[in-house]
């Protein structure tokens, strides 16, 4: 089968779309053909190596598809059925293993592109706003990058717990995203201070909780924007990771709480993950979050659908199709 996989970490030209065996099955695991693959921020880590894994490693943690075959004893699923999944890794391939247990049906209706499109960012948007910080109807968040593809969701699912959305984005084209995500205001933190802004905005108070995907640049000023006993959510590396810091410093910023979340973690069962999986279709289904497929490329393309997804070009979601 075709995959997208490095054996050495590095930039996009470390990208190998060449044949590899199709993978065999481990107990508990399905197979499934891919028809749509997410692209994730996740992926740039894993062909960096700022995330670890042993090489040959095939990118590509949320696909699509059909069941083609099933290990013995598996029952979940059967060939046939349509299917996604998120936390996975090796979507970029024609065929993937993978624990049938994290598979979830897709609805009728739903294409294997919305489908691939929803799981990942649409149940990191729900953990966080519904388990890490469970937002409520008076508080108000900070959502950096709130036009992206984790962004939009975490703006629509703040929004739906009754919560007031506070978004930045580099850009205003990317402020009209954010707002038609669900922000109820939005700071172009390229061109004014988003510390000051949301302090203003806040009446000096602060918000309630920041969700920080972007990382080593705005993580300072995101614990200076929180109210005391605020909750700072760091759970990204878009501009790099956070560096070393002394705990004393959350004493300083007001008490603070801070956590570093995995959706893996999130989806720790199967209940947990109906919950989410359920939760994030019938938002699409209703119209309380209105995807937006930003762009589709073949798995040949990888390379520039990595390189588009740091240059900060894009909004909502990527693909690739085999
Ligand atoms: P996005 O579509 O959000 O793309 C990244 C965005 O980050 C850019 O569009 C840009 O928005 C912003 N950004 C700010 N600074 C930089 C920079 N220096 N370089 C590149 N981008 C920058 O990607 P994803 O939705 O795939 O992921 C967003 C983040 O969320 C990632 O950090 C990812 O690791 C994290 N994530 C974490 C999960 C978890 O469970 N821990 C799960 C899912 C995602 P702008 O131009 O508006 O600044």
């Amino acid at each position: 089968m075709k995959a997208v996989f490095v054996t050495d970490f590095g930039g996009i030209d470390k990208l190998r779309y060449e044949d590899l065996p199709r993978p065999t099955l481990g107990d508990g695991q399905a197979l499934v053909k891919i028809h749509a693959s997410g692209v994730n921020y996740i992926d740039i880590y894993y062909r960096t190596g700022l995330y670890p894994a042993p090489p040959p490693v095939v990118l590509g943690m949320e696909g699509a598809g059909v069941v083609e075959s099933v290990a013995a004893g598996v029952t979940r699923v059967q060939p046939g059925d349509r299917v996604a999944y998120a936390m996975a890794r090796g979507s970029y391939a024609e065929y993937a293993a993978v624990p049938a247990w994290q598979l979830i049906k897709i609805p009728t209706l739903m294409d294997f592109k919305s489908a691939a499109a929803s799981m990942l960012q649409g149940m990191t948007g729900h953990y966080l706003t519904h388990s890490t910080y469970p937002l409520k109807p008076g508080d108000t968040c900070l959502v950096h990058a709130a036009a992206g593809g984790a962004g939009r969701w975490i703006a629509a699912a703040a929004k739906i717990r009754g919560a007031r959305v506070i978004g930045t984005t580099s850009t205003p084209e990317k402020a009209v995203a954010a707002r038609d995500a669900g922000c109820d205001e939005v700071i172009i933190y390229t061109e004014s201070d988003f510390e000051y802004e949301t302090k203003k905005l806040t009446q000096g108070k602060g918000v309630d909780v920041v969700y920080d995907s972007v990382g080593a640049e705005t993580w300072e000023k995101s614990l200076n924007s929180l109210r005391p006993r605020g909750m700072m959510v760091t759970f990204g590396n878009a501009s790099g990771p956070v560096p070393p810091f002394p705990p004393l410093l959350l004493n300083q910023k007001g008490s603070l709480f801070l956590t570093r979340p995995t959706l893996a973690h999130y989806c720790a069962n199967r209940e947990e993950l109906e919950w989410r999986a359920r939760d994030i279709f019938q938002w699409v289904g209703e119209g309380k979050f209105k995807l937006h497929i930003d762009k589709v490329y073949s798995f040949a393309e990888a390379g520039k659908a990595h390189t588009d997804l740091a240059s900060r070009k894009t909004t909502g979601k990527l693909l690739l199709t085999p």
